[in-house]
């Protein structure tokens, strides 16, 4: 039986050096590689005329560079797009584009499906289907900005805040963020990249002994421990008192703050109490506050919070010395909003008509 091709995508410079040595050539045809492949957003090994024409035989034969396909767009009136990818085994995941004036943000997921079980939201319901690997997640990134080539903004942020918790598909996500920052490929800096997390709190004290570590998001929701294990049962293992414990123990970088998100559920966590008992929480803290009025999804017991409570709330917050801003939810039309994705059709592949290669 002929073997497996390998799989390249998600290895790191290297390992293409190391291949490009146990197959009889120069260390440096691995760094061609390298760059054909992230830097240039090249998928298919015929079109990397950099390599000699005996190695891209070689690849074609023996490796494979596999990308998400493209199986469904959801454009929104906003500009974002919602994208359902299919992965090799047929497993579905979405990520979303959403651009601005000068740089778009892609939201990525890191699992397919989610364990955490956040009851606001609309992933948690898939249960965990399964792990991606580093080459899954960067995937996404090559895919989507294939697919937007045409509109493409001359920078790139990225959150892992779609489908999954990053921390609990720790190595793979620590090894894409590597490759996406790393300034010789995807060349994405660092503090564009953050890492949300639901608040896993041996991750973050992990996370805090990387040299090379994205900007840390933890998704607080709530104040007091009562009121986050009702929407986050996962507060009854890591609660409040030891997530902030492990938050002001995390290194900062210069000019870098700790970003917490706050998903705001009318009547629920929305009150002047409750902003008052955030600012508290975080003071002292060098961080910033996203405030994210919840996106309906149907079949859950949750209300979006009424317009006129949100800006009181953000006032609490400043007049206490926190950066807390209101964060309008794109893509709310489309499925693509913070708490939404949950693969929500059964996807039909159409080949992205813009593939890079
Ligand atoms: S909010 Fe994030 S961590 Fe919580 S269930 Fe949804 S995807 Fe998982």
């Amino acid at each position: 039986m002929p073997a497996m091709p390998i799989e390249l995508l998600g290895f790191e410079l290297e390992e293409f050096r190391r291949l490009a040595q146990q197959w009889g050539e120069p260390a440096y045809r691995g760094s061609q590689l390298y760059h054909a492949l992230y830097a240039e957003g090249r998928r298919e090994f015929s079109r990397m005329t950099s390599l000699s024409r005996a190695l891209r035989a070689r690849l074609e034969r023996d490796a494979a560079a596999t990308w998400p396909q493209l199986a469904r767009r959801y454009p929104s009136a906003d500009g974002s797009i919602r994208y359902l990818l299919q992965l090799g085994d047929g497993k579905t995941i979405e990520t979303v584009w959403m651009p601005e004036k000068n740089r778009q943000t892609l939201c990525l997921s890191t699992q397919a499906g989610c364990a955490v079980d956040c009851r606001f939201c609309a992933t948690a319901r898939l249960g965990l289907v399964r792990n991606l690997s580093a080459g899954e997640i960067v995937g996404q990134v090559l895919a989507v900005l294939a697919d937007n080539r045409q509109r493409r903004r001359p920078r790139t942020n990225v959150v892992l805040m779609g489908q999954g918790e990053p921390l609990l598909n720790y190595e793979p996500t620590l090894k894409a963020v590597r490759l996406l920052a790393d300034p010789q490929g995807m060349n994405i800096p660092l503090l564009r990249i953050t890492l949300s997390t639901s608040g896993i709190i041996p991750g973050i004290r992990r996370l805090a002994r990387e040299d090379r570590r994205p900007k840390l998001g933890v998704s607080l929701n709530a104040t007091t421990d009562e009121q986050r294990t009702a929407i986050m049962p996962l507060n009854r293992k890591y609660p409040l008192g030891e997530l902030f414990a492990a938050c002001r123990a995390y290194p900062l970088r210069p000019r870098e703050r700790l970003t917490f998100e706050y998903v705001l559920l009318g009547g629920f966590n929305d009150t002047p109490e409750d902003a008052r008992r955030l600012a508290r929480l975080t003071r002292g803290l060098r961080c910033k506050v996203n405030l994210i009025p919840w996106n309906p999804v149907p079949g859950l017991p949750y209300r979006a919070p009424a317009d006129a409570a949100l800006e009181p709330f953000q006032k609490i917050l400043r007049r206490a010395g926190l950066l807390a801003f209101l964060r309008c939810s794109r893509g709310q039309d489309v499925s693509a909003a913070c708490g939404q994705l949950a693969s929500l059709t059964t996807p039909s592949p159409q080949p992205s008509p813009a593939s890079a290669g």
